[in-house]
């Protein structure tokens, strides 16, 4: 959590901790990804979830974090009303963050 905090706002829709409270009401339903035009491979909710908000950030998250655009087709279908682009955001800004400290 401490690392989100000091992620730069400029770059987030939403800062750290709300991505972090939207992503504990998540209920797993896949139904953002169902509708996403960038899922090119398997992602489960739970691993992308999780790799949202801390630790390393596997291969193929990171691609699809790299093929999100931004276009917001999975926000309407959320049934609690999440938003995915903004946790899609925050995970842009985690492998960026930990690509400049390779
Ligand atoms: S904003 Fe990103 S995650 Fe959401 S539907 Fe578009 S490409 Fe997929
Ligand atoms: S549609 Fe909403 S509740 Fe379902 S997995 Fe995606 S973010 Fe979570």
């Amino acid at each position: 959590m401490l690392k989100l905090m000091r992620l730069k706002p400029a770059l987030l829709h939403k800062t750290g901790p709300q991505v972090s409270q939207e992503i504990s009401a998540c209920i797993g339903c896949n139904e953002c990804l169902l509708a996403c035009p960038a899922v090119s491979e398997p992602i489960t909710i739970d691993v992308l979830n999780r790799e949202t908000l801390s630790g390393p950030i596997s291969p193929s998250v990171a691609r699809f974090a790299r093929s999100c655009y931004q276009c917001g087709a999975c926000i309407s279908p959320c049934p609690v009303g999440l938003h995915r682009e903004s946790m899609m955001m925050l995970l842009k800004v985690r492998l960026l963050q930990s690509e400049m400290e390779e």
